[in-house]
C-alpha cells in the first residue's frame, strides 16, 4: 500500500522526530517536579528554562517575557481575559471577524460579562484595512487583537502597521500567530505587539503546550489559579517534557524558517500552476502573496456542496486535506464564517479545500497530490451527476 500523504499541517503537524529525542527523556527518567529544590526538581527547572529560553528566541523575546499555558486556545484566553480583567472602569476591545473560535468566543464570554467588542471587517483577500482600525480605536479602548495568519485562507495582516496603529493610541495589541509562528519571522524587537500566542504542534511539537508573550510591565490577571507558577499568570505543574518539546521545535523552527520559507512557496506555486491546467474549476482564496508559504486555500466553482465528499475520496486515496479549520469540523457543516467576512456569497462558501504544507513534505508527494486530486474530483462529481442533476447556481467570482 502507497504510504499516506498529509497536507493539512494547518490542523497539526508531525513531531519532528528531533524534538522527539530532546523529549523522551522528560517522559520516562526525568520525572522532577520544576518546583521542588531536590536534584530530580532542579533538573526539570534546568529543562524549562532551556524550553523557555528557545521560545522566546524565536520572537527575539527575553524568556521571562514567555508564558507557558496548555494550548494556543488557553494563550488566547488569557490574552484577552487577563487584559480585560486587569483594566478597571469601561473596557473596549477590537478584534477581526475572522480571528480563530479560541478568540471569537472569548469576545463573545466578555461581552456577556459587559465588554464592549468591535469586530472589524476584512476585504475579498481577508486583510483588516488599517484605516477601519483606525477609525475603530476609542479613548477606553484596551485590547487589539488581530490575528497574524488565518488559519483558513492564509492570508497574513498588516501587522506591523496594525500593532504601531493601536500603541500610538495607548492600546495593547495582541495577535494570535499560532498558525504564523514559525513560518514567517516575527521578532518583537521590530514588531510593538505587547501579547502573542504561540501554540507548539502548529510547528513539528507536541500538543498540549502553548505559549503566550506578555511584554515586559504589561499587566494581566489570571485566568487559572492555584500554586503561583509561570509568574502567577498561569499556575499548574509544569509540562516539563512538553515545554522541552515546544523548545526544542522552536529552536529547528528559527533555523530552518528562511529555507523552508522559499521551498513551501515554490512548492505552493507549482501546485498552483499545474491545477491551472487540471482542474480549471479551481481558484485560489486568500491573499496572493500575503499568505503563508505552505498554505493553499482552494474554491472549487461549482463543486462547494461536493467538498465533504472530495475529501472522503482524497482521504479513500491516501491522502489528507481539509475543509478549513480542524476545530470546526466538529460543528455542523455551513457555509465559512471566514469565507462570509471576506464577501462571499453563501453558496461559494459552503466549501473550500485547504491544502497546508509541511517540513516532511517532499516534491514526490506533491506531484501524487497532482495526479490523485482530479481523479478524486471526477469520481465525486460522476457519482453526482449519476444521483442527481448537477449544482449550477455558481455566480460571479467576488474578487
Ligand atoms: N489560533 C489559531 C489561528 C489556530 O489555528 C488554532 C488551532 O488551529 C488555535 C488558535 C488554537 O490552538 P491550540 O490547538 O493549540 O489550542
Amino acid at each position: 500500500m502507497a504510504a499516506r500523504i498529509y497536507l493539512d499541517h494547518s490542523a497539526t503537524t508531525p513531531l519532528d522526530p528531533r524534538v522527539f529525542l530532546a523529549m523522551e527523556p522528560y517522559l520516562s527518567g526525568e520525572f522532577g517536579n520544576a518546583s521542588s529544590t531536590h536534584a530530580e526538581g532542579r533538573k526539570a527547572r534546568q529543562a524549562v528554562d532551556t524550553g523557555r529560553a528557545q521560545v522566546a528566541d524565536l520572537l527575539g523575546a527575553d524568556p521571562a517575557e514567555i508564558v507557558f499555558t496548555a494550548s494556543g486556545t488557553e494563550a488566547d484566553n488569557l490574552a484577552l481575559v487577563g487584559a480585560v480583567r486587569a483594566t478597571e472602569g469601561r473596557c473596549h476591545i477590537i478584534t477581526s471577524a475572522i480571528e480563530h473560535p479560541a478568540v471569537l468566543e472569548t469576545c463573545r464570554f466578555l461581552e456577556q460579562s459587559g465588554t464592549a467588542v468591535t469586530y472589524l471587517p476584512v476585504d475579498g483577500d481577508g486583510r483588516v484595512a488599517p484605516e477601519s482600525l483606525r477609525q475603530a480605536l476609542r479613548p477606553e479602548t484596551r485590547l487589539v487583537s488581530i490575528m497574524a495568519a488565518n488559519n483558513v485562507v492564509g492570508t497574513v495582516q498588516p501587522l506591523d502597521e496594525l500593532a504601531r496603529i493601536t500603541k500610538q493610541r495607548g492600546a495593547l495589541f495582541h495577535t494570535d500567530a499560532v498558525q504564523a509562528a514559525g513560518k514567517i519571522p516575527l521578532d518583537v524587537n521590530t514588531l510593538p505587539a505587547d501579547l502573542i500566542s504561540l501554540s507548539a504542534h502548529k510547528l513539528h511539537g507536541p500538543k498540549g503546550i502553548g505559549a503566550l508573550y506578555v511584554r515586559r510591565g504589561v499587566k494581566l490577571s489570571p485566568v487559572v489559579f492555584g500554586g503561583g507558577q509561570e509568574q502567577g499568570l498561569r499556575s499548574a505543574t509544569e509540562n516539563v517534557a512538553g515545554i522541552v518539546g515546544f523548545g526544542a521545535a522552536a529552536a529547528l523552527a528559527k533555523a530552518e524558517i528562511a529555507s523552508e520559507a522559499v521551498r513551501h512557496a515554490e512548492l505552493r506555486q507549482s501546485i498552483l500552476a499545474q491545477l491551472e491546467q487540471t482542474v480549471p474549476n479551481a481558484y485560489l482564496i486568500g491573499h496572493p502573496f500575503h499568505r503563508l508559504p505552505g498554505h493553499l486555500c482552494l474554491g472549487l466553482l461549482g463543486q462547494e456542496r461536493e467538498v465533504g465528499r472530495i475529501l472522503e475520496a482524497l482521504d479513500e486515496l491516501g491522502v489528507a486535506v481539509s475543509s478549513g479549520s480542524a476545530c470546526s469540523a466538529h460543528h455542523t457543516p455551513g457555509p465559512s464564517n471566514v469565507l462570509l467576512a471576506m464577501g462571499f456569497e453563501a453558496e461559494r462558501a459552503l466549501g473550500l479545500l485547504r491544502v497546508t504544507l509541511g517540513r516532511f513534505n517532499t516534491n514526490t508527494e506533491v506531484t501524487r497530490f497532482l495526479e490523485i486530486l482530479p481523479q478524486a474530483l471526477s469520481a465525486v462529481q460522476l457519482a453526482e451527476t449519476q444521483a442527481a442533476p448537477a449544482f449550477s447556481g455558481a455566480g460571479p467570482f467576488p474578487q
